[in-house]
């Protein structure tokens, strides 16, 4: 059962009560997950948790254990990887040094059975789409690490795989040029409409290229939906965490109405306001997750605000577009609360050691079960 397969989807890649073991150890553990047509799809979560088993299974390099993976509504584990229609480009991108960047896109196609005119014409369409027709001449030595990872991109599109499998494939490159190849990537993913699904430890990078995401923890999925719900409403603190920064508050939850909860959290300050659709009983253990951005801070007490606590500026983050604050509350908890620059809020000149307040609405935070 995946609470988060959606049955009005046409599934592409169905793991079906998937089970890897390496030895006694298990990588994966009992998954199921729908990966749909024309997706860009991410896996994402720490070190080891399982991401690169996922995507070797998917490619044929590794079988599951027990259970099914399906494509296109058929079992691909008996199914050796050159006779799959998936494919995977490596961060390494694997580029033959000594062919020209026309002949490492060529290579897949002429040790299939294409005719020579119809490689000649894929060649140049995949030329066109990564945008390199200048550069076919050349040897990958002779081009930038960016236009490189277009070539190995434009080589694993070539064949026109039904599935694109992507190992953290911007790894190699620097800040700047990985954000703006992620646009590329998305791009080249929309024209195709080949599924991509990718490997990242990036979850910035994540919640940009991809329309779902799948957070994973020791071989399960913790969480699988679109980048917004996932950094929205997380469905536990694991995932809260994970996903940007956020403020975690440790409280007991006694009920105010409907949807609406009282947050016993600290025996020197009032208590909190909170909203929540999914119910907790009276006495309840929670944890209050709220986005720093979320989070107002000025001099004045606001004369209107669900929570508003005193606290101490401890520390003051600069970074151009927007300040993240660190303050904090009596009894030594550390609220982060983060503003826009714009003109007005950075005239307001709030300083270390100043005394502020912090305010957010019932609704600005997610409450989470322990
Ligand atoms: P990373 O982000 O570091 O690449 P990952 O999430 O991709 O990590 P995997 O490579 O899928 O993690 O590994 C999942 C777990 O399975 C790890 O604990 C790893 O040590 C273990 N593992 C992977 N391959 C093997 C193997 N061939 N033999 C034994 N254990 C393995």
């Amino acid at each position: 059962f995946a609470p988060w397969n959606d049955p009005n989807e046409k599934p592409l890649i169905r793991f079906q009560n998937v089970t890897k073991k390496f030895g006694d150890f298990t990588a994966i553990g009992d998954l199921s997950l729908d990966i749909y047509e024309k997706e860009f799809f991410a896996l994402l979560g720490p070190s080891g948790c399982g991401k690169t088993t996922m995507m070797r299974m998917l490619a044929g390099f590794e079988n599951p254990t027990q259970g099914r993976i399906e494509l296109s509504g058929q079992d691909i584990v008996p199914v050796p990887p050159n006779k799959r229609a998936v494919n995977m480009m490596f961060q390494s991108y694997a580029l033959f040094p000594h062919l020209s960047i026309w002949d490492n896109i060529a290579f897949g196609l002429r040790r299939s059975d294409m005719p020579k005119n119809d490689i000649v014409d894929r060649v140049e369409e995949m030329l066109k789409l990564t945008r390199l027709e200048k550069f076919a001449r050349r040897k990958p030595h002779q081009i930038s690490g960016g236009q490189r990872q277009r070539v190995a991109l434009a080589r694993s599109l070539a064949k026109a795989p039904k599935l694109l499998l992507l190992d953290e494939p911007l790894g190699a490159l620097d800040k700047k040029l990985r954000q703006d190849t992620q646009f590329e990537l998305m791009d080249i993913q929309e024209k195709t409409g080949t599924t991509f699904v990718i490997v990242t430890h990036d979850q910035e990078e994540a919640m940009t290229v991809a329309s779902r995401i799948a957070v994973m923890d020791e071989g399960r999925l913790i969480q699988v939906a679109t980048p917004d719900r996932i950094y929205e409403t997380p469905n536990c603190v694991y995932v809260a965490d994970f996903i940007g920064d956020v403020n975690i508050i440790e409280g007991r939850a006694t009920s105010v109405g409907p949807e609406r909860y009282r947050i016993d959290w600290s025996d020197s300050l009032p208590p909190l306001t909170a909203t929540s659709a999914t119910p907790f009983s009276d006495g309840q253990g929670c944890h209050l997750a709220i986005r720093p951005e979320k989070v107002s801070i000025s001099t004045e007490r606001p004369a209107e605000a669900d929570n508003a606590v005193e606290g101490k500026v401890l520390d003051i983050a600069y970074l151009g577009n927007l300040s993240t604050y660190h303050v904090e509350l009596p009894g030594g908890t550390i609220v982060k609360a983060q503003t826009a620059n714009t003109r007005r809020i950075s005239r307001r000149n709030i300083s270390w050691e100043d005394s502020v307040w912090l305010s957010w609405t019932a609704t600005a935070g997610v409450l989470l079960a322990e």
